[in-house]
């Protein structure tokens, strides 16, 4: 069956959100360098401001969606910053102000937050443009996961609203990707089969084994030197791609080579 619609997952697909992510902390990095002398607490976190970012950063990395549907990410982010910077001082021996701690926690998540949005890229400078010339032949949705609130900041800061047909954050449905769910809705979303519908995207475990278990046409893993995988790494057979790609742009190969190419209406194009 002809493909009709192409799946897009969004971080280290489409924008380098763990560049952004590493940039944000060198920036909090700074920021404790020239509050260094306002305090003997502040003294204490820049001298061990790898300690403070590394325990942030872990704690950061393990909270579930779900968490993100009980409080605003703001809150969340902001208690972790605030229990880092507590673990440093305790394990420092330095006495902890808790009005001084939370003020801190509250002046780095802002730091870390703003910095991190405003240097979110694309991953390739090219990819906005493949997205124009792959959206006149196919409907395109964006398919992430995440926190609704955290997901959509990214989205409108990235205009992508006005690249895709669809957008669909995993944080506004009952489940993340992998499972079968998130991709039958969104191909109900397009109009299409799961056998007119492809997913694209960098982790085989979200974006691949849930295309493949979807039984989606076609699971397209974007490789890159720092996600390569050896074919035989997994012994599921879900896991395994129905084809690899190293540039967003090799996706034009894929699907703009065939004779008879379908043009879609245009007034339904916004790129
Ligand atoms: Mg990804």
């Amino acid at each position: 069956m002809a493909i009709k619609a192409i799946f897009f997952d969004m971080d280290e697909t489409l924008i380098g959100t763990s560049l952004a992510t590493n940039v944000a902390y060198q920036h909090t990095k700074e920021h404790l360098h020239e509050k260094n002398t306002s305090s003997l607490m502040m003294c204490t976190l820049y001298k061990h401001a790898d300690k403070l970012i590394e325990t942030f950063s872990h704690s950061l990395n393990s909270i579930k969606n779900e968490e993100y549907k009980l409080q605003s990410p703001r809150d969340i982010r902001i208690k972790l910053w605030d229990s880092a910077i507590k673990r440093v001082l305790i394990e420092n021996n330095a006495t902890i102000s808790f009005d001084e701690s939370l003020k801190s926690a509250e002046d780095l998540y802002k730091i870390w937050h703003d910095t991190r949005l405003n240097n979110l890229k694309m991953l390739e400078p090219t990819s906005l443009e493949v997205l124009c010339k792959l959206r006149k032949h196919y409907k395109l949705l964006l398919l992430t996961n995440g926190s609704s609130v955290v997901q959509w900041e990214k989205i409108k800061t990235l205009n992508f609203e006005k690249y895709f047909d669809y957008v669909l954050v995993s944080g506004d449905e009952p489940y993340d990707k992998p499972h079968p769910s998130i991709f039958q809705k969104a191909c109900s979303i397009c109009h299409c089969l799961p056998d007119e519908c492809t997913m694209v995207g960098d982790t085989i475990e979200t974006d691949i084994k849930g295309a493949n278990d979807a039984k989606l046409a076609m699971s397209i893993y974007y490789e890159r030197d720092c996600n390569k995988i050896e074919v035989d790494h997994y012994d599921d057979p879900s896991c395994i791609p129905s084809h690899r790609i190293n540039s967003i742009s090799d996706l034009l190969k894929i699907f703009m080579s065939k004779p008879n190419i379908e043009v879609r209406a245009s007034e339904t194009i916004t790129c």
